[in-house]
């Protein structure tokens, strides 16, 4: 199948491209991805699983009352309850498509326990490897999809818009640099997170935040774009990125330990399993005050519950079984981005944001573990049905398409965002941070400075600690919470030659 002027584009493989793509189904869509499908997406990473409010005992408005706690007064109550509402019907889903998820001896689903949730709720595939799974089955129904197009190594670049101002189609640049344009009726952006602009991530290194700086350049409003969740175990063996050693296993009585011996949680309310930006600021206290951390995993049937962190330890060189895994946090996933409304529309007409790129309002400041891929599989349904809905003919789209050329500054960029904008963040470091990375920014067409610029810039402004945003100068909550927008040309405005879409 060609691509056709009245395709959907949806941009990234991950959960949120390849789900909005399959439930748009008759329509035609055009998938555009830079990597192959399947690869250096975040999705094929996920460890924990999917949370889904549909055991015994369990409801959608505990998982939403669960869901508010966490995002620490930024969590909109609706949106919680819907995508908390949405769970059984995606997991069908899901189920529908083939994927083999870890069942009970009675044939139910298995249901897993994580941190700051009140029930057991995290279905999950091979143990601890469902993002692994879940991509398969995703990817094998988009390749058996007749309306759907697959474009692979193909990054979008630019957002083109018509004479009216709508988004009407992406420009694209090849791995040689070749550059190409496609038009369509809706541009989905799926593009994941930004861990990879910090030097300690968990994420994939092309997870720079692409989809927030072509929104950006666009003039969509983008929202709480300060509030990253740092994990706390991630695994410190030197590789880049970081391996991963989830939360649960925390939550099958794994516990850290400084190198004094100490189990320096023990005091804390909540101890391992207390909300993931407690755990990682603790631990980030032990490691800048010189002692490493390591979190003790040996306990019985780690090896049959655990295999992919066992495995992962061992490509490095470490036995969790005999010995401690040392651990540090590291940048892992994004609440903020693209501000979108309960049918994942952004501000800009004509373009919709899924998955971790976009803010609907469900994470809040701190994101419930395992609630992101729900979020993207409930979305995913949301924004097919409103762009089905939809009687849209927009104009050619229009604008000069310029190559883009990696950032010259990415390693740079990665040691500043750790040291200034990270786990623990203060005025001067941030406003040093600032003004470097807006330097950078203006020098013309770098994404990654201009997406890190715009989370060093709110961190600055908020000047509150709250959820995964910490200020060691200002370390409690405001008495309101308060959501931060923005637009570039806001903030940064014209004068300082950033590329901007009209
Ligand atoms: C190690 C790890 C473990 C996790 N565990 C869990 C878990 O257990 N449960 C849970 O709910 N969440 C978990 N998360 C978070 C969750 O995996 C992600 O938030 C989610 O998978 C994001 O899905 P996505 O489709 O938005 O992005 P991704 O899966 O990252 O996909 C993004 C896609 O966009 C493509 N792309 C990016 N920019 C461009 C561009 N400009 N042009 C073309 N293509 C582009 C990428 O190549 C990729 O295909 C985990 C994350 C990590 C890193």
């Amino acid at each position: 199948m060609g691509h056709s002027p009245d395709s959907v584009i949806v941009v990234g493989g991950g959960i949120a491209g390849l789900a909005t793509a399959l439930r748009l189904a008759p329509l035609p869509v055009t998938l555009v991805v830079m990597a192959p499908l399947g690869a250096e997406a975040a999705t094929g990473w996920a460890q924990g699983g999917i949370a889904a409010a549909i055991g015994a005992g369990d409801d959608a408005e505990f998982h939403a009352r669960d869901t508010l706690a966490a995002g620490a007064g930024l969590s909109e109550a609706d949106v919680a309850r819907n995508v908390a509402g949405a769970a059984g019907e995606a997991i069908d889903w899901l189920v529908g498509l083939g994927t083999p998820f870890d069942r009970a001896p009675d044939g139910s689903l298995a249901l897993g326990l994580e941190a700051a949730h009140s029930r057991r709720r995290i279905v999950h595939a091979a143990g601890d490897g469902t993002g692994r799974v879940v991509l398969e089955t995703l990817v094998a129904a988009a390749r058996a999809c007749p309306s759907l197009r697959v474009i692979e190594g193909q990054r979008a670049i630019t957002l083109l818009k018509d004479a009216t101002g709508r988004v009407a189609g992406i420009a694209v640049q090849d791995r040689e640099g070749r550059l190409g344009t496609l038009s369509g009726r809706a541009v989905v952006l799926a593009t994941g997170g930004l861990g990879g602009l910090y030097g300690s991530t968990t994420n994939p290194l092309g997870a720079t935040g692409s989809g927030l700086a072509l929104a950006a350049r666009a003039g969509a409003v983008l929202r709480d774009m300060e509030f990253v969740q740092f994990h706390p175990t991630a695994i410190a063996v030197g590789a880049d990125p970081m391996p991963l050693a989830t939360e649960a296993l925390r939550g099958e009585g794994a516990k850290l330990f400084n190198e004094r011996g100490e189990r320096f949680m023990s005091e804390v309310p909540g101890q391992e399993l207390a909300p993931r930006d407690v755990v990682a600021r603790a631990i980030f206290r032990e490691i800048a005050a010189g002692r490493r951390v390591v979190l003790d995993a040996r306990m019985d049937g780690v090896e049959e519950r655990f295999r992919g962190v066992v495995a992962l330890c061992r490509a490095n060189g470490l036995d969790p079984l005999r010995a401690p895994i040392p651990v540090r946090p590291a940048a892992h996933y994004h609440m903020g981005g693209i501000r979108v409304d309960g049918a994942g529309r952004a501000s800009v007409p004509g373009l919709w944001a899924c998955g971790e790129v976009a803010s609907t309002g469900l994470h809040g400041a701190n994101r419930l573990a395992s609630n992101s891929l729900l979020e993207a599989l409930a979305y995913a349904q949301w924004i097919a049905a409103d762009i089905g809905g939809e009687d849209a003919r927009p104009g050619r789209p229009d604008g000069a398409v310029m190559p883009v050329r990696p950032s010259p500054a990415r390693a740079e960029i990665r040691a500043l965002m750790d040291a200034k904008v990270g786990v623990v963040r203060e005025a001067g470091l941030l406003d040093a941070a600032v003004a470097r990375l807006g330097m950078l920014a203006a020098s013309g067409e770098d994404d990654l400075a201009l997406v890190a610029w715009l989370v060093a810039d709110a961190a600055r402004r908020r000047e509150e600690s709250r959820g995964g945003h910490f200020r060691a100068d200002h370390p409690l909550p405001a008495e309101t919470a308060r959501h931060g927008q923005t637009t570039l040309d806001e903030r940064f405005g014209n004068a300082a030659g950033i590329r901007q879409v009209a």
